[in-house]
């Protein structure tokens, strides 16, 4: 087995590959604290009163009920509880903004409004804003008086974003002259303040605090597949005079504003994901319930709980990583001394777990995806009408792959950035993987004699960081600096890496429901269980590929043949797992981990 550490004090981003967790250290949904909990029973009643009410009328593009809205999140104190008290915010850890993003996912419309204001304009200023940026614009943003959004996409550059064409010319003032159009921009047909990028003097990627009084003017509404509640637009420059103090960090760095700000907001976007997968289980539930067919309700046919289970499965395997994530970045922002005024251990965190964030968002709005899917199936023809909310819950999902950088772009990103930690010498992944070489080649190894809570999983979990080691291993052996150009392994190994991050996640949330003596502790334990052999199924058949793609022969055999003794893992009983969460959701009315 691997060594086991505790976190989430000591593992630094991606070290989970490379080690062992302890269940006691990971931050887990049961362990909130009351505050969080009360923080999350704000967030749940202001969207079921205050928002869900009025999603007919959102999607009639009302915006100014858009605003109002905005307004009351503020009144509230949820738009600044990533800013400190110093600033007017609440100043909260970053299980909090897991928690209120968790809740206000039940309106995506409303969602995307509430993200782009408050993660792509709120963080970014306070991330990376002067004293007196944060003095003039964080108190209108904070209040909800000033709405904000956040223009980085143009027609031509989408995953491209450092192509973007806008100009800032500058002036001998040390003014600014922005000209350019920006793409697709959420908030983009009523927001007062805007972070844009542009390239200053040709070629120096620069961000920049731009309000639209000095001249913005907004494109026409997208016609949208959904998020028909939420404003998109093109937003356009004309010679729009930019004051010299308005750049945000520093001219040439708009790279570091535009990544951080997006690890981060992917973090959150897996949270509204898990969100939404949450309500749709309660959905699923309670229509199964009532829906008869055959004389039974569809609820008691296998083939529903299946569905009903596997919905359970998924979202509580992103749950459960999510949670964790958060509680690294808290633990990583506690141990790093700093002023509470100040954004940059949340900076540097976010930066630390930026794989942990792009497997937040593939993972989250995949699994999203498939849950409503399902819900719709489910429903049935009344999923496909309009009658019940099933369908729009469809269409307005299908952006979570696309925008905060595709889901294809985040797969490359997860095995880019733990191969440049592992070639700069910050993660040990290439003696790790040398190590599991001469492991493979020796004689079999004892099977460990663990028979503590879940340790087949543990087995498993185990398991499967070894293969992640031997494709990682081998593909850099093979490929050297050319592997970014083998993008179909590339998304291989990120599949893998996704797979043992959500596994090893939902594994150790179970083992502490189970020591902790929790109250569905075998709910928690099916869950794992069925995500764990599941994972591994898949894990084998991309390890399987990727060997194929690098090797062939006798060479493709031998390989064959570990990966077969690594992942000899017996199958559980999943049809009887799944059919427990499903009767459990089923009986609750919602998502029965919660
Ligand atoms: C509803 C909505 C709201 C949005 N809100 C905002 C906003 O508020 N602010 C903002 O700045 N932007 C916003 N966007 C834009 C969004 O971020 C972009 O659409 C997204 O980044 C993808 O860019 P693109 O559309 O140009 O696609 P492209 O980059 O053209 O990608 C097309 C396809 O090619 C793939 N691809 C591209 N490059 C590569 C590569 N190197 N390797 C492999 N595959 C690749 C992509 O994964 C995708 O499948 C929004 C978009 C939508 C639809």
């Amino acid at each position: 087995m691997m060594p086991i550490t505790t976190e989430p004090t000591i593992l630094r981003g991606g070290e989970w590959l490379l080690q062992g967790s302890s269940a006691d250290g990971v931050f887990t949904p049961e362990r909130l604290t009351d505050e969080h909990r009360l923080i999350a029973q704000t967030a749940q009643e202001f969207v079921d009163n205050e928002v869900l009410p009025k999603l007919d009328q959102l999607e009639q593009k009302d915006w100014a009920l858009a605003r109002h809205l905005v307004k009351r999140g503020g009144d509230l104190g949820l738009l600044g509880v990533d800013v400190p008290e110093a600033y007017g915010g609440v100043g909260l850890d970053k299980v909090t903004s897991l928690v209120v993003s968790e809740k206000m996912a039940r309106s995506a419309s409303f969602g995307a409004t509430f993200g782009a204001h408050a993660n792509l304009t709120i963080v970014p200023i306070v991330l990376f804003g002067t004293e007196a940026q944060k003095q003039k614009y964080l108190p209108g943003l904070l209040s909800g008086e000033v709405l904000g959004a956040y223009g980085l996409s143009e027609s031509g550059s989408g995953s491209d974003a450092l192509g973007a064409r806008t100009k800032a010319t500058r002036q001998a003032d040390g003014s600014f002259l922005l000209n350019g159009e920006k793409m697709w921009i959420t908030n983009g047909g009523f927001a007062d303040l805007f972070v844009i990028f542009a390239k200053v003097d040709g070629d120096q990627f620069t961000a920049l605090l731009v309000e639209r009084g000095w001249g913005v003017k907004s494109g026409k509404e997208e016609h949208k597949m959904g998020l028909h509640g939420s404003s998109t637009t093109a937003l356009i420059f004309q010679d729009v005079k930019v004051p010299a103090e308005n750049v945000l960090s520093e001219v040439g760095k708009g790279h570091k504003v535009a990544f951080n700000v997006l690890n981060f907001a992917r973090f959150k976007l897996g949270a509204m994901c898990s969100g939404g997968a949450q309500a749709a289980i309660a959905e699923s539930a309670k229509y199964a319930a009532a829906r008869r067919q055959f004389g039974q309700p569809i609820a008691s046919f296998g083939a529903i709980k299946h569905k009903i289970g596997e919905m359970v499965v998924r979202t509580y395997a992103i749950e459960s990583l999510l949670y964790r994530t958060a509680g690294l970045v808290d633990a990583r922002i506690a141990a790093t001394p700093h002023e509470a005024s100040d954004g940059s251990a949340a900076l540097a965190a976010f930066e630390e777990y930026n794989v942990e964030s792009s497997i937040a968002k593939v993972a989250g709005s995949e699994a999203l995806n498939y849950v409503l899917d399902e819900n719709i199936q489910i429903h049935g023809g009344n999923g496909y009408v309009r009658d019940y909310p099933a369908e729009r819950h469809y269409r307005d999902a299908r952006v979570n792959r696309i925008f905060e950088g595709t889901n294809e772009i985040n797969r490359l990103l997860i095995p880019g950035m733990l191969i440049r930690r592992a070639l700069k010498g910050d993660l040990p992944l290439i003696p790790a993987a040398k190590a599991l070489q001469d492991e493979l080649l020796g004689p079999p190894s004892m099977p460990s004699s663990d028979d503590g809570v879940l340790a087949d999983e543990r087995r498993a979990v185990d398991a499967f960081k070894k293969t992640a080691l031997m494709i990682f291993g081998l593909a850099m052996q093979t490929y050297g600096q050319k592997l970014t150009d083998e993008q179909e392994v590339l998304m291989h190994l990120a599949d893998i890496t996704i797979d043992v991050f959500s596994a090893e996640s939902a594994m150790l949330r179970a083992q502490a429901a189970v020591e902790a003596k929790a109250q569905r502790s075998a709910l928690h334990t099916d869950a794992a269980r069925v995500f764990v052999s599941d994972a591994g199924m898949r894990i084998e058949a991309s390890a399987r590929q990727a060997l194929a793609a690098m090797v062939d022969g006798d060479t493709l055999r031998t390989m064959l043949a570990a990966l077969r003794r690594l992942l000899k893992v017996t199958p559980v009983n999943t049809v009887a797992a799944r059919r427990r969460l499903a009767d459990a959701a089923v009986g609750q009315g919602g998502y029965p981990l919660a």
